[in-house]
């Protein structure tokens, strides 16, 4: 949240700022083009939650393709773990998403604290 950074960028092509992104569990390490919920390349959607967001490297640029919806344009790196905010990837041996992404640390730790329909996933996802 901090605005007078946004501010900083010239209003060349050259706006594009990268965001680090680093897994504190499997040490992932990818530079992603926004974090938040509602990425500026993908405006139709809304996240559930703050996310690592990178563009689709492999997808075209929107305009080439008007039909297909820009949610196919972007990939979801990671989010930080609603309990401990650390940055965890989606893989699933590092987070568990249940309304809110949760790392596995947290996870385990605090299973006990899910409803009991999703401790067993948790316990299925993380053995
Ligand atoms: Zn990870
Ligand atoms: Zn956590």
């Amino acid at each position: 949240m901090d605005i007078a950074s946004e501010k900083a960028g010239t209003t060349t092509e050259t706006q594009h700022t990268s965001i680090s992104f680093h897994c504190e569990l499997c040490g992932l390490n990818e530079s992603c083009d926004y974090r938040g919920r509602r990425p500026p390349f993908a405006s139709k959607i809304e996240l559930p939650e703050e996310c690592y967001v990178m563009r689709d490297p492999f997808a075209p640029p929107p305009q080439a393709v008007p039909d297909k919806p820009s949610s196919e344009h972007y990939l979801l790196l990671g989010a930080d773990c609603n309990l401990c905010r650390r940055a965890v990837c989606k893989a699933s041996e590092c987070s568990f998403f249940y309304g809110a992404t949760f790392c596995r640390r947290c996870c385990m730790e605090r299973v006990q604290e899910f409803p009991l329909e999703v401790r067993s996933k948790i316990k299925k996802q993380f053995a």
